[in-house]
C-alpha cells in the first residue's frame, strides 16, 4: 500500500471515521457478538438456532457454519469472523463453532490486556508464539488411529454436533465403510477423495433405510417397460449425444406432394433408429446410459434387443460412471466399439419409495460408492445430506492424517495447562498475552459444560485437577455429566480439525487487533462499497498500528 509512504486520505464530507481505542473496541465487540450468537450451539448438548428469512422460510440448525451463512451480518469485523467459520468448513468440514468461539474469546482476553495498556502488537506477537507452541503440543498429544472403531468414533463425534436427530447412530458406520472403500493406499499413507462418494437422496422411508451401495446410483428409471430390470455382466455404453433425429431437419426437407412419400420418410426414420440400435448391439453393449434423449422408436428397438437403457443422465453422473466402469464417452455412434464399453457385475432397476432408480454395482473400479439417503421429508434428507458431507470429509482427513485428539474439552484443558507453563518460560511482555491465550482456550470446556446445564466453574476445576495429575485425556462426559477419560468413551476429534480451528481463530483475532482505523462513507454505497472498506482494512493490517 502506497510504497510505505504516509497515505493521504482525502475524505469526502460526511465520511465517518473510527480511530484508535474506539475502533478497536467496536471491532472487538462485533466479533464477540458473533461468537456469543453461536456459542450456545457448541457440543452435542448445544441448542439449535431458528433462522427466519424475510419471506418467512425457516432453517433450524446447530451447525456454526450454516447459522453464520444464513445470518445477515453487516459489520465488517463480524464478517471477518463469519469468514473464519466458512474457511474452517471448506478446509475440514467441522470445528466451525469452535473456531468462532475461540476467536471471540481470544479477542475478549486481549481486550483486558488492552485496558491494562498492553500494546496490540505485543498481544498479537504473544498469540502467535502461543499458537505455534500449541500446534507442537497438539502433535505431541495426538494419538494414531488404530482401527475402524476409532474412525467410527470420530464420525460419531462429528455427527453429534449436527442436527440430525436419531439417525446419526447408524450413519457413522456407513460413513467409515464408504471412506474405506474409496481410500487408496500408497507407501502406508492413505489418500481419500471425498467426491468419489456419491450422495443421493430420496425422501420417504426412514433414516435407518439409508444405505451404502458399492457402486453408483442414478436417479433415473429404464426408458421402456419391456427392457430387462436386471442385467448381469453389464457391458455399458455411455453416450453423450441424443438417440433422436432432429425433427426440424426432416420437416425442412420434406415437401409433401405424394402421400406414399410420407410413408417412405417414416420408414427411413425407423431405419435410422434400427441402424443406431444395431450399432449399439454390434459393440456388445447390453446397457446404454445416455446423457440426452432417446426417441420412442429407438427405445422400442433397444427393448427388443434386450438392452437396458436410461436417458437424460446428468453430466456429472456420466463422468462418475466413466470412472467407475471404465467406459469411454461416445458422441458419435459410429465410433462405438467393444473398447469403449465399461463393465459392471450388475445393472438393476429398483423401486425406492415411489420412484425407480438405476443401480450400477460391482463396477470394474471398486473405488466408486454411493450413499442413498432416506428420511421422512425433503427437509430431513437435505439436513442429513449436509451432515454426511461434512462427516465424510472429517473421516476422510482423519484416515489420511491418521491422528486423533481427545474431545469433550480435554485437549483444550491440556493445552491451556501446557501453554501456561510455556508462557512462564518465554517471560517478557509477551508472557501476558501467552497467558491470556491459555486462559482463552478454557472457553471450549466451559461452554460445553454450560450448554449441558453443568456448573461451568466446578467442571473447569475438576478438569484442571485431572490434567494436573497428567490425565491428559480427561474431558466432559455427557452421559453422566461428569469428567472422564475421552479415549475410554470414544470421543475423538481429528488433529487437523483442532489445529485448523486454532490457527484460523488466532489469525482473525490478531488481524482484528491490529486495526486501529475504520473509515467508511456515511453515504451508504451499497454492498460493493462495504467490500472496499474491508479490503482497505485488510491492507491496514500490514501497517504498524498508531
Ligand atoms: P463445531 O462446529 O466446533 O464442530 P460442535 O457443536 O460439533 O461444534 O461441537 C464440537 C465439540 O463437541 C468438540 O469439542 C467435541 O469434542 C465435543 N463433543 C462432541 N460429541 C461429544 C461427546 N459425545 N462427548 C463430549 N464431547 C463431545
Ligand atoms: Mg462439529
Amino acid at each position: 500500500m502506497l510504497n510505505g509512504q504516509m497515505p493521504i486520505f482525502i475524505l469526502k464530507e460526511g465520511t465517518s471515521r473510527d480511530q484508535g481505542k474506539n475502533a478497536q473496541k467496536n471491532n472487538i465487540d462485533a466479533a464477540k457478538a458473533i461468537a456469543e450468537a453461536v456459542r450456545t450451539t457448541l457440543g452435542p448438548k448445544g441448542m439449535d438456532k431458528m433462522l427466519v428469512d424475510s419471506i418467512g422460510d425457516i432453517i433450524i440448525s446447530n451447525d456454526g457454519a450454516t447459522i453464520l451463512k444464513e445470518m445477515d451480518v453487516d459489520h465488517p469485523t463480524a464478517k471477518m469472523i463469519v469468514e473464519v467459520a466458512k474457511s474452517q468448513d471448506t478446509a475440514v468440514g467441522d470445528g466451525t463453532t469452535t473456531s468462532v468461539v475461540l476467536a471471540g474469546e481470544f479477542l475478549k482476553q486481549a481486550e483486558e490486556l488492552l485496558e491494562q495498556g498492553v500494546h496490540p502488537t505485543v498481544i498479537a506477537n504473544g498469540y502467535r508464539l502461543a499458537v505455534n507452541q500449541a500446534k507442537k503440543e497438539l502433535d505431541a498429544i495426538a494419538k494414531d488411529v488404530k482401527d475402524d472403531k476409532s474412525l467410527e468414533q470420530v464420525a460419531r463425534t462429528a455427527l453429534s454436533g449436527k442436527n440430525i436427530g436419531l439417525g446419526g447412530d447408524m450413519l457413522y458406520k456407513l460413513i467409515v465403510k464408504a471412506v474405506n472403500a474409496v481410500a487408496e493406499e500408497k507407501n502406508h499413507k492413505f489418500t481419500v477423495e471425498p467426491s468419489s462418494i456419491k450422495i443421493d437422496k430420496k425422501s420417504g422411508g426412514s433414516v435407518n433405510e439409508t444405505e451404502l451401495i458399492m457402486g453408483l446410483v442414478i436417479d433415473k428409471e429404464k426408458v421402456h417397460s419391456k427392457m430387462p430390470s436386471v442385467v448381469n455382466d453389464a457391458k455399458i455404453a455411455l453416450i453423450d449425444s441424443a438417440l433422436e433425429i432432429k425433427k426440424t431437419e426432416i420437416e425442412a426437407k420434406v415437401q409433401i406432394s405424394d402421400p406414399s412419400k410420407i410413408q417412405d420418410f417414416l420408414d427411413q426414420e425407423v431405419d435410422t433408429f434400427k441402424e443406431m440400435v444395431s450399432k449399439i448391439k454390434k459393440s456388445g453393449a447390453n446397457v446404454v446410459l445416455c446423457q440426452k434423449g432417446i426417441d420412442d422408436i429407438a427405445q422400442h428397438y433397444l427393448a427388443k434387443e434386450g438392452i437396458y437403457a436410461v436417458r437424460r443422465v446428468k453430466k456429472s453422473d456420466m463422468e462418475k460412471l466413466a470412472k467407475a466402469t471404465g467406459a469411454k464417452l461416445v458422441t458419435n455412434l459410429d465410433d462405438l466399439s467393444a473398447s469403449y464399453l465399461g463393465s459392471a457385475k450388475k445393472v438393476e432397476e429398483k423401486k425406492i419409495g415411489d420412484d425407480r432408480m438405476t443401480f450400477v454395482t460391482g463396477c470394474s473400479n471398486p473405488k466408486a460408492v454411493s450413499i442413498l439417503i432416506r428420511g421422512g421429508t425433503e427437509h430431513v434428507v437435505s439436513e442429513i445430506e449436509r451432515a454426511l458431507n461434512d462427516a465424510i470429509r472429517v473421516v476422510a482427513i482423519t484416515k489420511e492424517d491418521g491422528k486423533i485428539l481427545p474431545g469433550g474439552g480435554a485437549v483444550e484443558s491440556e493445552l491451556s495447562l501446557r501453554i501456561r507453563s510455556y508462557a512462564a518460560s518465554v517471560g517478557g511482555r509477551e508472557q501476558l498475552a501467552i497467558d491470556a491465550f491459555a486462559k482463552a482456550l478454557e472457553v471450549i470446556p466451559r461452554t460445553l459444560a454450560e450448554n449441558a446445564g453443568m456448573d461451568p466453574i466446578n467442571t473447569l476445576i475438576q478438569l484442571k485437577a485431572e490434567h494436573e495429575k497428567k490425565n491428559i485425556n480427561t474431558g466432559i462426559n455427557f452421559s453422566d455429566n461428569k469428567v472422564s477419560d475421552m479415549y475410554a468413551i470414544g470421543v475423538f476429534d481429528p488433529l487437523k480439525v483442532k489445529r485448523h480451528a486454532l490457527e484460523s481463530a488466532v489469525e482473525v483475532a490478531t488481524m482484528i487487533l491490529r486495526i486501529d482505523d475504520v473509515i467508511a462513507s456515511k453515504k451508504s454505497a451499497p454492498s460493493p462499497g462495504g467490500q472496499g472498506g474491508m479490503g482497505g482494512m485488510g491492507g491496514m493490517g500490514g501497517m504498524p498500528p498508531y
